[in-house]
């Protein structure tokens, strides 16, 4: 049974392979190991880098890796086990995840960092203790103790798009984002909360203005699991229609539409007259934990994506990726639902509609569940649920099959 876990997401998005897709992605091609007999260094070299998941299993003691939409390249040799490592294996996983499984004589911390290497990207794993070279690199991102029993609600931010000075866009009926962002977002609050096990919290429940840091900082304060900021879209063609679901790129927005979005999202700010803060409109720049969190928020976007499809509701197929500054969040991931073309006339009619804001809440609602269902966080009831289905499913890590 899972013993310690950590954080979860899908980086290949950020890295304009289409991560959607299993047929493109990452290859691993070539794996290291160097070991001594508390501690070891394992060294995967990849075309791209996505860490999915980083945790130990015992009886006996692992550490297991599952890399996303990743694929071995052909030749790999396996190093020979030396030291605390007693073996080493790879598998496949559903869905076109790479499983790397490095057995251990004994329990050892794990973490993992990212850095640049000759095939493109090289992910290194250190087992035993954290050394003081690792600190002067890129974030290290822990395999974390487990807590033994919380029960604490996972924590979303809902975060009604616009307000006060900032109407957003306005329809041809005269209908204005702010409003409808609002209700929907009152509605998803309420469709939130209705889960067991979560609880959600308006970034602003009026119709007030908020720099876009505010939102953020209020889903920081809130110890928000995760930040959702609903919106409306507008375009000049009024026949365009349906939802798109966005997160943070890192690499430049996914389309051009994309981009031209985010600007329009984020001079929100300047309309409140803050002017000063230029850099909010400057390209992000993202770190290593940044680039992790926008996995997560990439594969959470997934969901809801694949929530607002089954009601019909879609215009793009896949999580988009654009510049937006209310995303920026280095600690919680984010996401940006565009729910309907306000542009669009019977879209701005059924935008107005307690029924229809219901509808597109509750979609919305069950991407989120589903993410937090499949990837609880440490210390929630979620998690709780999580580890007794696993447990009564049997050790997960012997779903790794040895080639
Ligand atoms: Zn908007």
């Amino acid at each position: 049974m899972i013993r310690k876990v950590f954080r979860q997401g899908s980086v290949a998005t950020l890295l304009g392979l289409g991560a959607l897709s299993p047929s493109i992605g990452a290859e691993l091609r070539g794996i290291h190991l160097s070991s001594d007999t508390n501690s070891a260094q394992v060294t995967l070299e990849l075309t791209d880098g996505a860490l999915q998941k980083l945790f130990t299993l015992d009886h006996p003691d692992r550490v297991v890796v599952d890399l996303p939409h990743t694929h071995l390249a052909r030749g790999i040799r396996m190093p020979a086990p030396a030291g605390v490592v007693t073996g080493m294996r790879i598998g496949s996983q559903p869905h076109g995840t790479l499983r790397v499984v490095v057995q251990l004589k004994s329990a050892l911390p794990a973490h993992s960092t990212w850095g640049a290497a000759d095939t493109g990207r090289q992910l290194v794993l250190t087992l035993g203790p954290l050394v003081a070279s690792i600190n002067s690199g890129p974030k290290p991102v822990y395999a974390l103790h487990a807590p033994g029993d919380g029960d604490r609600d996972v924590i979303i931010a809902v975060d009604a798009g616009h307000g006060g000075v900032d109407p957003g866009a306005i329809g041809h009926g005269g209908t204005r984002e702010k409003d409808v962002t609002l209700a929907i977002a009152r509605a998803l609050a309420k469709a939130l909360d209705a889960e067991p096990g979560m609880r959600a919290v308006l970034t602003r429940d009026r119709d007030q203005f908020l720099e876009l840091r505010d939102r953020m900082a209020r889903a920081h304060a809130a110890h928000a699991d995760m930040f959702v900021s609903v919106h409306a879209d507008s375009i000049r063609d009024r026949s365009i229609s349906g939802a798109s679901v966005y997160v943070l790129s890192a690499h430049g927005a996914s389309s051009e539409a994309a981009r031209v979005l985010a600007e329009r999202e984020n001079a929100a700010d300047l309309m409140g007259g803050i002017l000063e803060d230029k850099g909010a409109l400057r390209p992000v720049l993202l770190d290593e934990a940044q680039s992790q969190i926008i996995g997560i928020s990439a594969s959470a976007a997934e969901r809801v994506v694949s929530a607002l499809e089954g009601v019909g509701e879609l215009r793009r197929a896949q999580v988009q990726h654009a510049g937006f500054v209310v995303l920026k969040s280095p600690e919680v991931p984010s996401m940006l639902v565009e729910t309907a073309y306000i542009s669009n006339p019977a879209e701005e009619r059924r935008l107005r509609e307690p029924s229809q804001q219901a509808r597109l809440a509750r979609a919305i609602a069950s991407g989120v569940r589903s993410y937090f269902t499949q990837n609880p966080p440490d210390g929630t009831r979620f998690k709780q649920v999580r580890r007794s289905t696993l447990a009564s499913a049997g050790d997960a890590a012997s779903a790794a099959t040895t080639p």
